[in-house]
């Protein structure tokens, strides 16, 4: 007999879990298939010679207070029936933007980025408020936005060039999959998380929201099947009609929400009935470098969370021509926080990367690069964490091939497709997307889309979720 469900859900990413969650807590028979032996996807966990890994967690982005109302992150815990506690949330030190000539320093308070402008761009106090009173007021959830330069509207509010790029870094670098530019709405989202809003850590890293997420499906009778894949989407005339995992097993659904990705997921449908259409894939991917050392990077003078760095007065974000590009990165420091139960010191660095380029190395050479990255890696951790090297008890490091083993992204790409669905919807009637190509990406981000397409489209209109 061939299991038959209300929904399928393809991936228990953020995303998937999220979507997961809403269905089953109102009534629906819904199943997760996972390719994976654990959840997580793009945000996942590992353990190393006794070290405990987050794969994608430097930082949480849409921090809100206890009892804050209104916020995003409330809003999620709210229609997941999380409560805040669980999460035990602590705040960053501080974050920093570090340019050629100039660093700027920002905190969850936006006053103290407001006062950072104020003293190294006096003539930008007003523009900087009037563009943060745009953000404030604009409408970035609207799923009918089509692609809007950020590079064409942030000069209407900020003169000064260096000032531009200091505010775009951040944001293109935590979630734009546009190379040099960022969608306007994806950019007042960003800013809205990183700036307004600001970053904290879980105490218990991603395996604990991992873990809340997943309790959470299996208490409203989720089915979550582990060492899943997902071969084939079957459709008839009428919509999809189903799925066929790796090992032949059929399950049956007339809606199937699908984080694989928008390429990855039209990939898997089988080709007997038009339409046949193949969404472009990003063009770039990141490198990761992970130094754990005997020493936290706070007793070696570096107290920031989160560095966004650039080498050139040009934020430079596009596909390197060489493996990786040094000129922008990444560093964070998972110790500077409120709290730190990490018994270990940790510095990580991401570098943008040339998916192709690595694509096409052997396994030698494979190996040699990857020391490459780590020493260009320890290099720049020397700028601005000296005597780093001296600490070092175990490094790791995770490249553009990497991600595409373990999350089945196409080319290993973080940030997706530049091809949004904003309303998730496909040319097939029931196969919709969530997550990363949905247009919401991040931890939260990602959360929220699961939530916001199990909501639009995993109901029949009478029956409704919304509270
Ligand atoms: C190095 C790195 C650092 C990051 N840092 C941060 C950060 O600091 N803060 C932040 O907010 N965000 C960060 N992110 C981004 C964040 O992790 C992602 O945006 C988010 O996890 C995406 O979730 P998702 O559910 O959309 O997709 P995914 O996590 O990709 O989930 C998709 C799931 O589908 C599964 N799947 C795919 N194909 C199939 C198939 N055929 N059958 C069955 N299962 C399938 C995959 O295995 C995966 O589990 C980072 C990401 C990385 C990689």
């Amino acid at each position: 007999m061939q299991e038959k469900y209300d929904v399928i859900v393809i991936g228990a990413g953020l995303s998937g879990l999220a979507a997961g969650i809403r269905l089953a807590m109102f009534g629906k028979k819904v199943c997760i298939l996972e390719k994976h032996s654990i959840p997580g996807g793009l945000n996942s966990f590992y353990q190393r010679k006794g070290v405990q890994f987050d794969v994608g967690l430097h930082a949480l982005t849409n921090f809100a207070k206890r009892g804050e109302k209104g916020l995003p992150l409330t809003k999620i815990l709210k229609q997941l029936r999380i409560s805040y506690d669980e999460l035990d949330l602590k705040e960053q030190f501080f974050s920093q933007i570090a340019f050629p000539d100039l660093s700027l320093s920002f905190t969850n308070e936006l006053e103290f980025l407001v006062e950072e402008i104020n003293k190294n761009f006096p003539e930008e106090s007003d523009s900087f408020l009037k563009l943060v009173e745009k953000v404030k007021q604009f409408n970035a959830f609207s799923l009918d936005q089509d692609f809007v330069s950020t590079r064409e509207i942030l000069p209407q509010y900020i003169k000064d060039p260096l000032l531009q790029e200091m505010i775009l870094a951040p944001t293109l670098a935590y979630g734009s999959a546009w190379e040099n530019d960022v969608d306007f709405s994806q950019f007042v989202i960003l800013f809205r998380s990183i700036f307004l809003e600001g970053l904290s850590k879980p105490m218990g890293g991603i395996r604990k929201v991992l873990g809340l997420l997943e309790k959470r499906f299996n208490e409203n009778g989720g089915i979550l099947k582990y060492k899943s894949p997902v071969k084939n989407i079957i459709q008839n005339t009428k919509g999809v009609e189903g799925v066929i995992l790796k090992n032949g097993t059929i399950l049956k659904s007339d809606t199937i929400i699908s984080s694989a990705g928008f390429p990855e997921t039209m990939d898997m449908v089988e080709e007997e009935l038009p339409p046949k259409i193949s969404p472009e894939v990003g063009s770039f991917s990141f490198t990761e470098s992970i130094a754990v050392l005997n020493k936290k990077p706070k007793e070696l003078g570096q107290k920031a969370a989160t560095i966004f760095y650039s080498s050139l007065p040009k934020y430079k974000y596009e596909n390197p021509k060489t493996h990786y590009g040094t000129e922008t990165a990444i560093l964070s420091f998972p110790n500077n926080f409120e709290e730190d139960p990490m018994e270990e010191g940790m510095a990580r660095v991401t570098f943008l990367a040339n998916y192709n380029l690595w694509k096409q190395l052997d396994r030698a050479s494979y190996k040699d690069k990857k020391e490459e990255v780590f020493e260009s890696s320890l290099r720049l951790f020397e700028e601005f964490c000296p005597k780093i090297k001296d600490h070092l008890i175990l490094k790791d490091v995770f490249t553009p091939t990497t991600i595409e083993k373990f999350t089945n992204h196409k080319k290993g790409t973080i940030y997706g497709s530049p091809q949004k669905q904003k309303r998730g919807t496909t040319p097939i009637k029931g196969l919709i997307l969530c997550g990363t190509d949905q247009g919401f990406l991040g931890i939260i981000g990602s959360l929220l889309s699961g939530i916001s397409m199990a909501n639009l489209h995993g109901f029949s209109p009478t029956q409704g979720a919304t509270s």
